[in-house]
Order: structure tokens, then sequence, then C-alpha cells
């Protein structure tokens, strides 16, 4: 930043953050009415136009990058990824709230995506109530071993990766943490013995 503000580089943010909020043709018209009004006016009041609205249409494309958008229906006919039921829901790996729309996503059955947001809670969050639910769903045998398997690896994967940005305590990617959260020696036994 220097601290002569370049009308130029402005007038260019201003349009762009425009162009990024709105479908092309209401921003065009928006955009035509920016440069009418600044024809009447001073220098100074331009670049105070601009400022006050590079500002307004920042709150509006951060709120609009917080949004998640809606699944196609080709998403949505994707097998689950982990149990292979064949409608899915799109799941944020990176949660929406911190990362904003992102394309790290996994399609994931209604099932599975409880079960997964359930195994995070337990082990990222440490939650009880969901500890709770997620043994019970273990314990039940009616989600398959490779299903549970496959959700516990997505989420360890990315709890390292918030390990690794120090969001997230490195303990809880142990062996120790997970048998002791999700009895999972005891589940690994039972499954095998089943086979
Ligand atoms: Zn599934
Ligand atoms: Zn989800």
């Amino acid at each position: 930043m220097t601290d002569y503000p370049d009308e130029k580089a402005l007038v260019e943010e201003l349009y762009a953050l425009i162009r990024y909020v709105y479908r092309r043709k209401l921003a065009e018209e928006i955009i035509r009415a920016f440069e009418d009004a600044f024809q009447t006016r001073s220098p100074e009041e331009r670049l105070a136009i601009c400022e006050q609205w590079i500002d307004f249409y920042r709150a509006h494309r951060y709120k609009k990058a917080m949004r998640r958008r809606r699944p196609t229906s080709r998403e949505r006919m994707t097998p689950c990824s982990a149990c292979g039921y064949p409608v899915s829901h799109r799941h944020h790996l990176w949660d929406v709230a911190t990362h904003g729309e992102n394309k790290v996503t996994v399609q994931l059955c209604a099932n599975c995506h409880e079960l997964h947001h359930l195994l995070y809670n337990v082990l990222a969050r440490d939650s009880e109530h969901s500890r709770k639910l997620a043994l019970t769903v273990l314990a039940s045998e009616r989600v398959s071993p490779q299903a549970v398997q496959q959700l516990v690896g997505w989420c360890r994967a990315i709890m390292r990766y918030e390990v690794e940005n120090g969001w997230l305590e490195g303990y809880k990617l142990s062996d120790q943490w997970l048998d002791e959260k999700l009895k999972w020696s005891d589940y690994r036994q039972r499954v095998e013995s089943r086979v």
C-alpha cells in the first residue's frame, strides 16, 4: 500500500469485485452506473467512493466464498466413495466455515456422511456425545469394515493436515488415541474374526 492510492488500481479492484459478486449482466450494469457517476465527481470524491464501495463488496465477496454451492445432480448420482451406495452427498473434507467453498470434497451416502462427521468429532474434537453414537454404529456391524476403515482413514488424513498447520494437538493422531476413543483394536479383531 502506498500513501497515495492510485485511482486506476482502485477502480480496477472495485470492478473486479463487482464482477466476482454479481452475474455478468448485472455486474456490467453496476459498473456502467459507477462510470457515469465518476464522470461528474472530483478526484477526491472518486477515491472516497472507490474506498467505500470496495469495503462493501469485499464483505460480499467473503460471504459468497463462505456459501456452499448446491451440489449438481451428477454429484448426487455419484456412488458413495466409502460403501458404494448409489446416491451421495458432497462432504467437505476441509470444512466450509474455515476454508470457504472448496474442491476438497468426497461423495458420501447419508449414513457414511454422518459416520464421518461422528468419527471426526470423536477423534479431533473429543466429543463424548459423538463417541456414544459412533461406538453404537461400529458395534452394530451394519457398516462394512472397509467403509469404516476408509472413513477413519480420511478423518486421520484431514487431522494430519490440521496437526501440520498447528490447529490440532499431535497426540490425536496416535494409534493409542484411536484405541482409547473408538476401541479400535477390539473393533479390528472383531471384524477380522468374522471373515
Ligand atoms: Zn456410504
Ligand atoms: Zn459433511
